[in-house]
Formats: C-alpha cells, structure tokens, sequence
C-alpha cells in the first residue's frame, strides 16, 4: 500500500513495532505489536482490530511484572 504522508514515495509493510502510548497520566509500552509500518518515512499505521485490541490490553492490563511497564501483544 502507497505511504499515505504526502509526497511520501514509500509503501507501508507489516512489520512488528514497540508500541507507545500514554494511557492516564502512564506511559505504557506494548510489544510486538502488528503495525503497517512506511519503508521510507517510518509512518505507522494500525488496523482496526490492533486498535482494539490494544484498548482491550489498556482496560485489561493487571500489573506489569518488570519495572519498565512493557506489555506483551501476543
Ligand atoms: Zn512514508
């Protein structure tokens, strides 16, 4: 698929990405995530269902077992 940045000549592919995101006051690190990420511009696009799914993993999350809170996706 053509990288929707414009003027962007890259095409997203499915890479697994260490997703990000601040989650009430929190920052909460999710990993291997399955994301379509841009081959030139490194733009990051989700599916409907990652995005579910990763709101599942925000309402569901119980306390992470390392310091750093990294949460598994698979
Ligand atoms: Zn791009």
């Amino acid at each position: 698929m053509q990288c929707s940045i414009k003027g962007c000549p890259g095409v997203y592919e499915e890479r697994s990405v260490v997703h990000t995101v601040r989650h009430k006051g929190e920052v909460i690190v999710i990993d291997h995530v399955p994301a379509e990420v841009c081959t030139v511009c490194g733009d990051v696009l989700f599916r409907p269902d990652t995005v579910r799914r990763i709101e599942e993993i925000l309402l569901t999350r119980s306390v992470p077992s390392s310091t750093v809170p990294l949460y598994e996706y698979a």
